[in-house]
Parts: C-alpha cells; sequence; structure tokens
C-alpha cells in the first residue's frame, strides 16, 4: 500500500510520536481541531487503519470499548487506571527474567506477550 503524506497523516503521526501513552481517536480529533487542522472521524480513523496496515502502530484494547494507538517503540508494558481511565507506559524489562525462567521451566519459546496492569494511578489513590 501506498502511504501517502497528506496533511492530516502528517499531523496525526506527530502527535502520536509525541504522546507519551496511547491515544484513542477522540483525542486525536481534538489534538487537529485545536491545530485549526480541518479533519473529521472519518478521515482520522482511515488514516489510523493505514498506519497500523503498515505497522508503524501498535494498537491496544484495554477493554474500554475503543482502541488506543501508539507508534512503535521499545517494548514496554501498560498501567491502566480502573478509575480515571489513565493510561501510562512502564518500562518492559521486568520481564525478561520471567521469559527465559519460563523457557528452562516449561521448554516453551515465547516470541512476545502482552501484559497490562489494572489499577488505581497516583492521582485518584487520593
Ligand atoms: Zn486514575
Ligand atoms: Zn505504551
Amino acid at each position: 500500500m501506498q502511504l501517502k503524506n497528506t496533511p492530516a497523516r502528517a499531523a496525526i503521526s506527530n502527535f502520536l510520536i509525541n504522546s507519551k501513552e496511547p491515544v484513542d481517536a477522540l483525542q486525536i480529533i481534538n489534538f487537529l481541531h485545536s491545530k485549526k487542522l480541518n479533519t473529521n472521524k472519518v478521515t482520522v480513523y482511515r488514516n489510523l487503519d493505514v498506519l497500523y496496515k503498515n505497522g508503524l502502530l501498535d494498537r491496544f484494547e484495554f477493554g474500554e470499548g475503543k482502541f488506543r494507538y501508539e507508534f512503535k517503540k521499545n517494548h514496554h508494558h501498560h498501567l491502566v487506571c480502573n478509575k480515571c481511565g489513565r493510561v501510562e507506559d512502564v518500562a518492559g524489562e521486568y520481564l525478561t527474567d520471567l521469559e527465559s525462567k519460563i523457557r528452562r521451566q516449561n521448554g516453551f519459546l515465547i516470541k512476545s506477550h502482552s501484559l497490562e496492569f489494572y489499577g488505581l494511578c497516583r492521582r485518584c489513590q487520593k
């Protein structure tokens, strides 16, 4: 598939690259509107789909009934707040030991894993 670099797509990519956590389509639409970029839901969803199918994005579903997108980066995990819905990144290196342990104990060759932690973020514990 040919990736045409339309202004909307460039802006969406930039927003995703600069986001510290996975974002949903609504956050992207709000961002584009704040930049006075004339766009609509359909355009945003279509662009996200193209970027995702071209392997540039990771897509997550944290049981919210919607997808969140993130530009592909180093392996990491997510902390999902059950109260305010905030999603934070957390480093992924903790699991390397666990994977080699499983490899030894179960003889299972792990190619990938996905792990989310659900609970309360710092703000929601107050
Ligand atoms: Zn919270
Ligand atoms: Zn993330």
